[in-house]
Formats: structure tokens, C-alpha cells, sequence
């Protein structure tokens, strides 16, 4: 059994969809497979925006209307190879869960706020609509197809937006079904439930996890997370225009690189696939064939210290201080188990040997939750001036180097931080775990794609370019103008650029 996830931009309209569709028959010619689906691109935004904007007392039609859009032109689209019957049930599949919507929407409207687990049901129905379409396309396509029901299955630990899944508890549910029934199995992602069988869901960007989740309970051959870039990258594409395709990487390194912002794999994904040891590709659903990225515990073939370069945005650093930290034991972890009672995590943590300052980040969202947690936790120390008021400083971001093979080599953390020098970027705090798998500098956000562009250069553009000015173009001028326009080729082949 093989399982493949398609994210929303796979999916985004019907010539991806059915692009998407194929591969995943393809696949199905050879084996099982179990297919986990994103929502659409747009649809998620477009729901919690439209909740938003009732709570803002703006029209729920209105707002509905752009996510119905969606899905109707999906179905007109599909017109060409889907059954009229086909896509009328799903037509009346869409209506309901239009009429769910607005019924929903009305009461957050009368109530004036959307609890989180309302918001959850809200969220999660873009996943089933792809779902349902895929089911169809499928057995249009003449493979036996079925729904797996993730509110069923997956049992959700956590809070009703950002919850995991309970693997040894879910497991089990899969031995109670007939999986041989059908060739190919589709869950929508992003969706679990909790014990009071509330649906909850995975986090944004969670149908990766789902997907890994998945394949943990099937106990999976592979897991396939189909996106719209050829593989994982050493750095975000997006940033770096000549980010290089990384063949393969270890678990904990695509573990680390999650983590710290790259967001082509959801944090969250590879701890299921990495306990139960599942190969794990990242694949281009517009380019198939390419060969992808691969994540395993397979020896390292690429021979690179440093495989990567993330960068986690939107980040607030709190500095917690003052003469009573010296010697006072146990100080961290009350720090640490107030920020956990917020629920909130910790993205970096430093401490200064000193003792008098612990430094740590979390996502600027969660910090105003913080601020009131440490509050309420050290009320006395602070009114004692024991501690002084909390430092607390926005916009920032966290660079982080990775690759297990940092752990052998000196001076990485010298070419990085000259890197960062060079690009003029000031480092605000350094965090370098034991594992020395990851390094990582907290810079300022508007300053980030400096930092990453410079570490890499640094580490991975073999390129050097010289800059020459000459004053005046007489006669010797001339001939050393002849000489390197002659030398071009031969300083290209040993990466000089002038
Ligand atoms: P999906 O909709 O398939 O879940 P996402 O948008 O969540 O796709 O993730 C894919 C995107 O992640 C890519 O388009 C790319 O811009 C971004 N990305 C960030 N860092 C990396 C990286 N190191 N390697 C590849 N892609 C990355
Ligand atoms: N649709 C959800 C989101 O946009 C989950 C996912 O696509 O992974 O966050
Ligand atoms: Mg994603």
C-alpha cells in the first residue's frame, strides 16, 4: 500500500485535479493506494475569511458565494469526462454542505463569535468536497474507489484548530476495515476528531500530516506528498531564485527543516513516518516524472555538511531577566510550563551563561498568550522587582543552517555568521541545538531574505565574483580589458565571474 497526498495547488482547478487523478492511477495499476486530499487552493482561506467577515457583520452570501465558485467550476469543468449522474450527486453534496455552511454562519452571526470547534467544521468541509470529487474521478476513470473518514479514524489530541493525531489509538480502527474492498482508499486531510467525537483539525498546511498519520496506521510501503515544486530545496525557491533540488535527506534533517519554516513539508509530518521508518517522497504533481526528494534513513549519498538554509518568519522574542534568575533553580522550566500552558511553542531558546537572561521566540501570534502567561506565573518576582518587565521584541525572524553533517565539522558557524556579517545583517540571538544538526540566528524579519541569500552564497554558490573597476582604458588598460574578455571561458570553468 502506497499513500499519496496532493496539496491545493495540485488541486486547484480541473486540469489539475485530473492530472492529479492520473498519477494517482498510475500508481494504482501497481498497488493500493490511499490518496490524502488538500482542499482546492484558495477554498481554506476563502472559509476563514468568510467567518471573519461575518463576525466583521459583512454578508454571508457574499462570502459563501467565492467558495462555491470554486467547487461549481470544478464540476462545469469536469463535464468533459464525468458522468452527468456524477456530477449531479455531487452538485446536491456541495448544496448541503452550502446549507451547513450558512446555517453555521447564521448562528456565529447571532452570537457575535465562532468557538473554535465551530470553526473546525467550518474549515475542514474543502477537504471532504475534494475528497467526494476524487472518489468520483476515480470511478469514472474505471478503479474501484472509497471514502475513508478521517472524524472516524483519526482520533485528535489538542485544541479543535491545532490538534495530532493519537496513532496508538487510531491504528487499531484500520484492522476493522475492509480494505481489500477497494483499490484505491481517499481521505480528505487536515481532519481528525477528538474523544467527544468533535471534528477537529490538523493545523493549516496539516494534510501532510495527515498523509504521514495515514501512513503510519496502514503501515505504508511509501508516502508520496505531490506539491508544485520538483523536490525540497536547500532553500526556499521562492526566495532564492537558484535554490538547488536535494535528492535526499535524512529524517531528522526534514525534520529540523520543517520545523524552522519550510513549508513544502508541514512541521508535524515526519515524526509518524520517521518512528515507523516509511520512505517518504516529495514529488511535482506538474512535473511527475522528475525524480523528487527523498526522506529516510537511507546513508547519505550527496555528501553535504550543510544541506539547507530555512527561514521561520514572524517570530517575537521575549528576554526574561533581572537579578533573581542567578542560581535560582528551576527558573526555565517555569518559564517553559507557563508558555506550555498557553500552548504555545517555543521555536528558539538561549540562555546566557550568566544565568541573568533566558531569551526564547514563539510564532508572534501566540505572544500576546505568552506575555499573560509569564505574567501570571512570575506576579511576584516581577512586583519584587526580582525580575525586570518582560522584554519582548516583533518582527523577527529565525535563519537556521541544517544537515547531520555539521555535526563532524568545525567552522560552519563561522562561515555563517560571516555570511550574515557580510550581508550586514546583525544577529539578535544564536541557538545551536546539541544535536548540532541545526544552527540557528534570529535576525530581523526585513532582513531575511538578505540572510538567507547570503548563507547561500556562502555555502552552496560555488560562484565568486569579482568586481573590477578600471580608470581609464589607454593602452594597458585596453590589453587587460583584451586579456579577460580572452580568459572569460577559462576563469567560468573555475566559477570566477568577473
Ligand atoms: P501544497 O499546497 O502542495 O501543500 P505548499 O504551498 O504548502 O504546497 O508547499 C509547497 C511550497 O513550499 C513551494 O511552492 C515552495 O514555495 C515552498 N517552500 C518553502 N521552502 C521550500 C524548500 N526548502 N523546498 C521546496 N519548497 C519550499
Ligand atoms: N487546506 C488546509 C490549509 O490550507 C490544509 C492543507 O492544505 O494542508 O491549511
Ligand atoms: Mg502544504
Amino acid at each position: 500500500m502506497k499513500v499519496m497526498k496532493f496539496g491545493g495547488t495540485s488541486l486547484a482547478n480541473w486540469q489539475r485535479f485530473e492530472m492529479a487523478a492520473e498519477i494517482v492511477l498510475t500508481s494504482a495499476r501497481e498497488e493500493q493506494v490511499a490518496t490524502v486530499l488538500s482542499a482546492p487552493a484558495t477554498v481554506t482561506n476563502n472559509l476563514l475569511a468568510m467567518v471573519n467577515m461575518v463576525l466583521a457583520k459583512g454578508d454571508v452570501d457574499e462570502a459563501l458565494a467565492k467558495v462555491a465558485e470554486v467547487f461549481e467550476a470544478l464540476y462545469a469543468d469536469a463535464s468533459v469526462s464525468l458522468a452527468e449522474e456524477a456530477r449531479q450527486q455531487l452538485k446536491k453534496v456541495l448544496a448541503r454542505q452550502l446549507a451547513s455552511w450558512r446555517a453555521k454562519l447564521a448562528g456565529v452571526q447571532l452570537l457575535g463569535e465562532c468557538p473554535d470547534s465551530v470553526r473546525a467544521e467550518i474549515l475542514v468541509a474543502g477537504e471532504r468536497l475534494s475528497a467526494a470529487l476524487m472518489v468520483e474521478v476515480l470511478k469514472n476513470k474505471g478503479v474501484s474507489a472509497g471514502l475513508l473518514d478521517p472524524r472516524e479514524l483519526f482520533l485528535g489530541v489538542g485544541t479543535p484548530l491545532e490538534s495530532v493525531v493519537d496513532i496508538a489509538v487510531s491504528k487499531p480502527r484500520f484492522a476493522l476495515l475492509k480494505l481489500d474492498e477497494q483499490r484505491v482508499w481517499v481521505m480528505p486531510g487536515f481532519t481528525a476528531a477528538g474523544a467527544d467525537g468533535k471534528v477537529v483539525t490538523l493545523g493549516r498546511n496539516g494534510s501532510d500530516y495527515s498523509a504521514a498519520v495515514l501512513a503510519a496506521c496502514l503501515d505504508a510501503d511509501s508516502c508520496e506528498i505531490w506539491t508544485d515544486v520538483d523536490g525540497v530545496y536547500n532553500t526556499d525557491p521562492r526566495v532564492v531564485a537558484d535554490a538547488k533540488l536535494l535528492s535526499q535527506l535524512s529524517y531528522q534533517e526534514a525534520m529540523e527543516l520543517s520545523y524552522f519554516g519550510a513549508k513544502v513539508l508541514h512541521p508535524k509530518t515526519i515524526s509518524p513516518i520517521a518512528q515507523f521508518q516509511i520512505p517518504c517522497y516529495i514529488k511535482n504533481s506538474f512535473n511527475p516524472k522528475a525524480p523528487g526528494t527523498l526522506v529516510s534513513n537511507l546513508p547519505d549519498q550527496t555528501g553535504l555538511q550543510v544541506k539547507a538554509i530555512s527561514n521561520l518568519d514572524n517570530q517575537t522574542m521575549f528576554n526574561v531577566s533581572g537579578p533573581g534568575m542567578k542560581g535560582m533553580v528551576g527558573m526555565a522550566s517555569r518559564i517553559l510550563e507557563s508558555i506550555a500552558r498557553a500552548k504555545v511553542s517555543v521555536s528558539l531558546i538561549t540562555q546566557s551563561s550568566s544565568e541573568y537572561s533566558i531569551s526564547f521566540c514563539v510564532a508572534t501570534l501566540d505572544a500576546p498568550r505568552v506575555k499573560w502567561a509569564l505574567e501570571q506565573e512570575f506576579e511576584l518576582e516581577l512586583k519584587s522587582e526580582l525580575l525586570e518587565p518582560l522584554e519582548m521584541r516583533d518582527q523577527l525572524a529565525i535563519v537556521s543552517l541544517i544537515g547531520d553533517g555539521m555535526r563532524t565539522h568545525k567552522g560552519v558557524a563561522a562561515r555563517f555568521f560571516q555570511a550574515l556579517a557580510q550581508a550586514s545583517v546583525n544577529i539578535i540571538a544564536i541557538a545551536q541545538g546539541s544535536s548540532e544538526r541545526s544552527i540557528s540566528a534570529v535576525v530581523e524579519q526585513r532582513k531575511t531574505r538578505h540572510a538567507v541569500a547570503a548563507c547561500h552564497q556562502g555555502f552552496f554558490d560555488v560562484q565568486q565574483y569579482l568586481d573590477v573597476f578600471l580608470v581609464g582604458a589607454g593602452n594597458i588598460g585596453t590589453g587587460l580589458l583584451e586579456q579577460i574578455k580572452q580568459q572569460e571561458a577559462m576563469l567560468k570553468g573555475q566559477h570566477i565571474s568577473i
